[in-house]
């Protein structure tokens, strides 16, 4: 039986917030949300682009380096706004 960390009251396993106290139940096993299921998506992305990217720089298999830096830099752009997106979710 879960009990509140705050007050130490018993809850029913389903229950989020603390009838007593009102605290929120620290959640066990967290949901990912959307916004950082999207971060960990362009986190691989980034790391592959990278590796792209050094790969331009030494064959012309792959495209332009240049190319691949702007790309790359769009990535980091659109990872830092959803990175801010979720911590600013977590503070409500
Ligand atoms: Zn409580």
């Amino acid at each position: 039986m879960p009990h509140c960390m705050q007050c130490n009251a018993m809850m029913r396993r389903d229950e989020e917030v603390c009838y007593a106290c009102n605290a929120r139940v620290p959640d066990h096993n967290p949901k990912k949300t959307m916004a950082q299921h999207f971060s960990t998506v362009l986190t691989i992305m980034i790391v592959i682009v990278g590796l792209i990217t050094i790969g331009s720089m030494f064959t012309d298999v792959f495209p332009s380096f240049t190319k691949c830096v702007a790309i790359l830099c769009v990535l980091v752009l659109v990872k830092k706004s959803a990175d801010t997106m979720s911590e600013f979710r977590k503070d409500l």
